[in-house]
């Protein structure tokens, strides 16, 4: 998956600098939904002279190039997740971040007929619930 995304910014023309590569190897694993100073803080480990600008203006571009996707939170802070292949949902755990896709065929039938019934045809969504993930809700 690194390479992949090595490769996309390449042929965009992005300089692939060792801080913007620190970045990328801390977002592009990541199964927590994080924000721009938690990956900041986890890729300074690998390269200590990482700039908050420099996070910052990778993961604009890694979003330009929808290699992940901003996700809300409650804090209304942003936060960023690997994109998932294809059409997926998001459900996200409120107190640590934890994230996972799901699919659920049957939710497209419902706001498809969610649409027919208010006169609209529904041509997307994005659909992201929030939770307690198993593990914080044992604390
Ligand atoms: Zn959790
Ligand atoms: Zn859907």
């Amino acid at each position: 998956m690194v390479e992949k995304w090595l490769e996309q910014l390449r042929k965009n023309g992005y300089r692939l600098t060792e801080a913007r590569q620190a970045v990328i190897q801390v977002i592009v694993k990541s199964n927590y939904a994080l924000t721009p100073f938690q990956v900041y803080e986890a890729a300074r480990a690998q390269y200590p002279a990482l700039g908050l600008v420099s996070v910052y203006r990778t993961l604009e571009k890694l979003e330009e190039l929808k290699l992940i996707r901003r996700v809300h939170q409650d804090c209304g802070c942003n936060a960023y997740l690997p994109q998932a292949e294809g059409h997926q949902h998001l459900i996200i755990c409120q107190k640590c971040g934890l994230a996972c896709y799901f699919e659920g065929d049957d939710l497209e039938d419902l706001f498809t007929k969610v649409g027919a019934d208010h006169g609209y045809e529904v041509t997307g969504h994005w659909l992201q619930l929030f939770g307690t993930c198993a593990e914080c809700e044992q604390k």
